[in-house]
């Protein structure tokens, strides 16, 4: 009777291991070196990103919440999707946000080889410009895993390796404005904030991001409040922008 105990205890605090790790750890803090996470600057200044689009769902949403609060954003597209749904990567790009690379399939890249992970961000570098005739420059990695080593590779492409400094857990977190509270309560000059306008908790795809798209007015207004603007990633980096 004791090991079923045991064997349940040990369960328990497997779950609540990954529970808190999902929800309330945030894995970027363990692979920020040698990249840019956030920008140092006294301008109130802010940047919101995107990852894992283009949703056939969700991103048509999110862009018309933008426009209502006149913000541009940046969107880390991942090749798969925008050969897939490449009409509404083409109205990002029409809308005037920015597009920069997510990698082609959202595979973890920590283990790949140095030519592996040129052929995932060339690739998609190629599709984003076949669709959208813009090109990238700056790489966000699935999942923010990547090793040191290859990050130089990636900066020896001419490419920046961008995370992010703030964590909506948009992921995770079913409640707009609980994001907007965590947000509102951290959020600092030069930050980059990520959230998601495609995929769920397991996959890229798909999920239900309406609460994002439920966020982005709700922290236009805070955030307007607090003084702070919103740029694109680019803009945030070269100190240019509203
Ligand atoms: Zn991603």
């Amino acid at each position: 009777m004791s090991w079923i105990i045991l064997t349940l205890f040990v369960f328990l605090f497997i779950g609540a291991g990954i529970f808190y790790f999902c929800v309330f750890f945030d894995q970027a803090i363990l692979t920020r070196r040698g990249t840019l996470y956030r920008v140092k600057t006294e301008k109130k200044k802010v940047a919101l990103t995107f990852d894992d689009g283009p949703s056939p769902i969700w991103t048509s949403q999110i862009l018309y919440e933008l426009k209502k609060e006149g913000i541009k954003a940046t969107f880390f597209m991942g090749g798969r999707h925008v050969k897939l749904y490449p009409e509404v990567a083409r109205k990002v790009a029409e809308e005037g946000h920015e597009i920069e690379n997510h990698g082609y399939a959202h595979n973890v890249l920590f283990y790949y080889r140095p030519e592996e992970i040129e052929e995932e961000i060339k690739y998609t570098e190629h599709i984003i410009e076949q669709v959208t005739g813009r090109t990238t420059k700056y790489f966000r990695p699935p999942k923010a895993w990547l090793r040191g080593s290859i990050k130089k590779k990636i900066k020896g492409m001419g490419y920046e390796v961008v995370l992010w400094s703030l964590n909506s857990k948009d992921w995770v977190t079913f409640d707009a404005r609980r994001i907007v509270n965590v947000i509102s309560k951290r959020v600092k000059s030069g930050d980059i904030l990520l959230f998601h306008d495609s995929g769920g908790v397991l996959k890229a795809e798909g999920g239900d991001r309406s609460q994002t798209v439920a966020t982005i007015p709700l922290l236009a207004r805070e955030l307007d409040k607090r003084g702070f603007e919103f740029v694109t990633v680019d803009q945030l980096i070269k100190g240019e922008g509203q």
